[in-house]
């Protein structure tokens, strides 16, 4: 039964999902909440937004996340669904690198809470428009293949036909030469394929965001007890050590309840005060 140090021990939870996710997120919930996570393969995610362009994503990463867990609920009657979903941007600091946000959502109806977990990594998403094979095969090291897939396009990223899950230079000559057929001026583009069971980087990813909403499902609120206690911001401020002024470097976190909304202010351990070369009145 559920406990105040385990929430979820013996409770009983939906996975939908497709394209091998629940490899990773089933045993880890098992092993570190005691979550009997039982997969849902029913319904065609893709239908709610694919990778490939060719259908648009059902809302915000967040709101494709809960319909998922919504739908696998209903379709295995039960009161805590879990879901994920992706999304694909460059990195959060210069911008140039492929980024990759991996969301797993916990939907619970019994505690009537949500917990997500996050976690944002490089992609594996290299792209390339091409002209000739010689072209194609000089970019599959970039592309890390085979261990990651491809996906294969006539003309451009935007045409509507593609041949996906390309994993032998083989079905990539063929891939090529039906795409080259079709192209009107010649190119092909080619670009990784992100479905979670042939893109290990992406994989990796999604064990880190369940990594993280499993931790918090752990995490009770001071004063409710609700699971899903976490830091949610950071507090900028921490003064120059030289002139006292207030910096942009991080004084505190933020810990917020899902359930009653209680915050609460913790002071980051180790740090007194910041370099003077982090202060805008020291080093403008
Ligand atoms: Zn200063
Ligand atoms: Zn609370």
């Amino acid at each position: 039964m559920p406990n105040d140090l385990k929430p979820y021990l013996g409770l009983q939870a939906s996975l939908l999902t497709q394209h091998g996710k629940e490899s990773v997120i089933c045993p880890l919930l098992l092993s570190t909440n005691g979550l009997e996570v039982s997969h849902v393969n029913g319904y065609d995610t893709d239908k709610l937004g694919s990778f490939t362009r060719d259908i648009p994503r059902y809302g915000s990463q967040l709101d494709a996340a809960r319909k998922k867990a919504r739908i696998g609920m209903e379709l295995a009657g039960t009161q805590i669904g879990i879901a994920s979903e992706g999304a694909f941007a460059n990195d959060p600091f210069a911008g140039i690198i492929p980024w990759n946000y991996e969301l797993v959502i916990l939907v619970d109806d019994i505690h009537e809470i949500e917990i997500t977990g996050f976690y944002g990594g490089e992609a594996q998403s290299a792209n390339m428009l091409v002209s000739s094979w010689d072209e194609l095969t000089a970019f599959l090291p970039e592309a890390r293949f085979p261990s990651h897939h491809l996906v294969i396009k006539p003309d451009d990223e935007y045409h509507l036909e593609c041949r996906k899950g390309i994993d032998t230079i083989r079905s990539l000559r063929q891939a090529y030469d039906w795409a080259r057929n079709l192209s009107k001026k010649g190119n092909v583009f080619v670009e990784n394929d992100l479905r979670a069971h042939i893109n290990p980087t992406r994989m990796e990813n999604i064990l880190k965001a369940t990594q993280d909403l499993a931790k918090k499902m752990t995490s009770l609120c001071p004063g409710c007890k609700s699971p899903g206690y976490s830091i949610t911001e950071t507090k900028k401020g921490l003064p120059c050590s030289h002139c006292g002024v207030p910096t942009n470097l991080p004084i505190a976190n933020i810990w917020s309840c899902v359930k009653c909304g209680d915050k609460k202010e913790e002071l980051i351990a180790n740090q007194v005060t910041a370099d003077p070369a982090k202060c805008h009145y020291c080093n403008p």
